[in-house]
């Protein structure tokens, strides 16, 4: 199975690989800190001896493979330069991140329950689709200032598994089974630029959310 760097040292930028295998326009390495679409999460770009990544995936044996432009260019055996494209990464981090707290947040703000039925995360923004009685707009402040609070004040996201399940808790709020990537400290979230709300009909709200 692939070893996953990115679960190592989410900040790592840059690595070494082999290829262990070349199928169709995809390559399998021994080993990756390129980020596989799942949980939510979409896939990292970048390079790979500088070819440009197009799409990366994790097979059912979990082993990750990276869909190249120019995969003739390569050859099982290949010791092989990795970069991922760190910008978009880290917004990716940061706004998953940001997906954490914001669940955290809305459990204090909203009175009485509110139920998580869809959710999504691009660099640009971070989207909850959630089911509550009430529009939420009436605490939207409320849920920005908390939401900034708690980023003032830091705090750790820890990690860790049990088995094959991995999760992670920010301070002492909710422990969340997740496979993502994860900034280290709340504090490298930064503040919510902006939360829309809009009505999905029957109680249904969309949340969408953009950092600063
Ligand atoms: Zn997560």
């Amino acid at each position: 199975m692939t070893r996953k760097l990115y679960y190592e040292d989410p900040y790592m930028k840059e690595a070494r690989a082999k290829v262990l295998e070349v199928k169709d326009n995809a390559l399998l390495l021994d080993q990756t800190i390129f980020y596989p679409t799942g949980g939510g999460q979409p896939h990292d770009t970048g390079w790979i001896n500088g070819v440009e990544v197009l799409d990366v995936y994790k097979d059912e044996g979990g082993n990750v493979w990276h869909v190249v432009a120019e995969p003739e260019k390569f050859r099982a055996g290949d010791e092989v330069e990795l970069k991922i494209d760190w910008e978009r990464r880290y917004r990716l981090m940061r706004i998953h991140s940001a997906m954490h707290l914001l669940e955290h947040v809305l459990n204090e703000v909203l009175p009485g329950k509110w139920e998580l039925y869809g959710s999504g995360m691009s660099p640009e923004k971070g989207r909850y689709d959630i089911v509550y009685p009430e529009n939420v707009n009436q605490y939207k402040e409320k849920i920005i200032e908390l939401f900034n609070r708690y980023v003032d004040e830091g705090g750790e996201m820890k990690i860790w598994w049990e088995g094959e399940t991995r999760y992670t808790q920010i301070r002492d709020f909710e422990v969340i089974p997740c496979g993502g990537t994860h900034v280290r400290d709340i504090r490298e979230i930064g503040h919510i630029k902006k939360l829309k709300r809009s009505s999905l009909g029957r109680g249904k709200q969309r949340l969408e959310i953009w950092l600063e």
